[in-house]
């Protein structure tokens, strides 16, 4: 689409479909390793990846990397699938492990062999990091380098067998132990951990780590652009050098700045140590950036596609303010969602003038922003619930709600004025009282008379009693990753400690307009005034749970 920003990535893609690099191909693959649940920074990849392949009239490919099989589960497997479905990506029958393809790398890697590229390595974990040198010393060749093709494919082979315990042999790549570049420096292709495979079972002993496996599989898949974050920029030396020893079909790394967000930590490993440590309540914790926690809260893929697009594809590391995800939120919902009242902090209003026993119904507008969602009726009577803090008994000179002898509009049905507080016998104010003028019915005085103030209500006798959930952002500081500057304070650091312990408030008293009462799992709301809230799994018929996605305005923004 034209309105689109033409950023690096695309523009590649157009240069290569000019000049026929790929015979005009796209296809680009998204490869999570199945050791977690997905996050939003995922969602830029998934959102990149599907999005060039769509717009190209490409293929997309969905590939476990699960070549790891101590950290692998298929439990992480199933959340990815049903998370990067919600994103909206399509990746029809084209599903792929790269697990499937261990044979495939195995030969390839007696192939290096028998070319004098690789060899079998003894030198414990220890002894490898004493010979890889530093920044400024080349790194020492391995004793074991110029062993034999025919020794080398012997020991490979036993290795495969499960002949030695793990960790005391590797295949290394024989490139050069002075390279600048450390991942040059005969990296490990191959380690021996004897474990169970989520999907292989114990079919394998010898593993292959990432920039041998990940190169390969982009190649067995006839990859074109192989999209990843930053991070690897200088392991694609070694991508190109293993696909050109190979002499196979070679796709194009590219590398993107990887999305950081303020007040969130992202990689797996934190979010998992949050999960296991209590400070959530799941990897679907709505408090969470996992796309589960993000639906779970209430986010909708729409929400999530445009703040994708809106963040863009840079070069550059950056943090990207929180309150742009939570404003695609904001923007998304306000179109969609229809208006509903409920009393998060309920207060009795009692109407001295309204009959007892009476009650009439309310023409009550479902978004304004969107005719078609036509309207509903509420019920309206005696005794009602309003906003604890929408009322005060000695009020501040610029407080405009109800107070004393105060006249308000109560939405979409009178004006009410305070007449007087009932207390308990401690001086607690249980209940208001007021009077209201039958003239102003639908919210406006045939006299002209104004209000400052209009507050929103729920009948008392019709309202569902809800459990509702305010979330506050998880972390106290903006980055809670960084240490702080003062190097005594940072020997000692642990972003644990920016842990924000406020970050949860449960309303248990929560009163809604009866609409509500029959609202399902995920159905999405603004509350006026209130923000925009989502029906939680947790909710039971007859005990409705609710969580506040956003609030309406941003109230961090200064
Ligand atoms: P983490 O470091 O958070 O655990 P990862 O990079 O190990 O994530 P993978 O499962 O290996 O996660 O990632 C799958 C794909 O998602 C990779 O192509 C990776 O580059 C991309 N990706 C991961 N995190 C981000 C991020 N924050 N922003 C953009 N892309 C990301
Ligand atoms: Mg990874
Ligand atoms: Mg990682």
């Amino acid at each position: 689409e034209s309105n689109k920003p033409v950023h690096f990535i695309r523009q590649i893609i157009a240069e290569d479909n000019q000049s026929g690099k790929f015979d005009g191909r796209v296809h680009t693959r998204f490869p999570p390793e199945p050791n977690g649940y997905l996050h939003i920074g995922h969602a830029k990849s998934i959102h990149l990846n599907y999005g060039m392949a769509v717009e190209h009239g490409g293929l997309f490919n969905m590939r476990f990397d699960d070549t790891n099989p101590s950290k692998e589960e298929q439990e992480y497997v199933d959340s990815i699938l049903k998370d990067v479905k919600w994103v909206g990506a399509d990746w029809g029958d084209r599903l792929y492990f790269a697990s499937d393809y261990f044979e495939q790398m195995y030969a390839y890697a007696e192939q290096l062999i028998q070319k004098g590229k690789a060899y079998v390595c003894d030198l414990n974990a220890e002894q490898m990091r004493e010979h890889r040198g530093t920044l400024t010393e080349p790194g020492r060749n391995s004793p074991f380098r110029d062993r034999s093709v025919e020794e080398n494919l012997e020991l490979f082979r036993r290795m495969r067998a499960g002949e030695f315990p793990d960790g005391s042999r590797t295949l290394r790549a024989k490139i050069d132990m002075a390279s600048p570049n450390f991942n040059l420096r005969d990296p490990v292709l191959y380690r021996i951990i004897h474990a169970h495979h989520h999907r292989q079972g114990d079919k394998w002993c010898i593993y292959p780590m990432y920039d041998w496996a990940h190169g390969i599989e982009d190649s067995i898949e006839r990859i074109t652009h192989s999209l990843c974050t930053l991070e690897f920029e200088n392991h694609r030396p070694l991508y190109d050098w293993f696909l050109d020893e190979l002499g196979v079909y070679h796709p194009q790394q590219i590398e993107f700045s990887r999305l950081n967000l303020t007040y969130t930590v992202m990689s797996k490993r934190k979010l998992l140590e949050l999960v296991q440590g209590g400070s959530v309540r799941g990897w679907d914790d709505p408090r969470m950036p996992t796309l589960s926690g993000l639906r779970r809260r209430g986010c909708t893929p729409e929400a999530l596609r445009a703040f994708c697009e809106d963040v863009g594809v840079t070069k550059f590391d950056a943090i990207i303010d929180v309150g742009r995800l939570e404003n695609a939120m904001r923007d998304d919902l306000n179109r969609r969602a229809p208006r509903r009242m409920a009393v998060l902090r309920p207060l009795k209003l009692i109407i001295e003038n309204f009959p007892e026993g009476q009650v009439e119904m309310l023409d009550a507008v479902n978004n304004p922003e969107d005719p078609s969602l036509g309207s509903r009726q509420v019920p309206f009577s005696r005794e009602l619930y309003i906003e604890q803090e929408d009322f005060m008994e000695n009020p501040p000179k610029k407080f405009f709600r109800l107070a004393p002898g105060q006249e308000v509009r109560l939405r979409f049905a009178f004006f009410v004025k305070c007449t007087s507080v009932e207390k308990d016998a401690a001086g607690n104010i249980t209940a208001v009282r007021c009077t209201y003028d039958p003239a102003t019915r639908g919210g406006d005085a045939p006299d002209g008379r104004k209000v400052k103030a209009t507050i929103h209500w729920v009948s008392a006798q019709h309202a569902v009693n809800a459990e509702v959930r305010l979330f506050d952002r998880l972390f106290n500081v903006a980055e809670p990753d960084r240490a702080p500057k003062d190097p005594k304070a940072a020997a000692s650091f642990n972003y644990k400690q920016n842990i924000n312990p406020n970050s949860l408030e449960i309303l248990t008293t929560a009163k809604l307009e009866p609409a509500l009462g029959s609202a399902s799992e995920g159905e999405r709301f603004q509350f006026e005034r209130l923000g925009y809230f989502c029906v939680d799994s947790d909710a039971r018929p007859g005990a409705p749970v609710f969580n506040r996605t956003v609030t309406l305005k941003d109230t961090w923004a200064k």
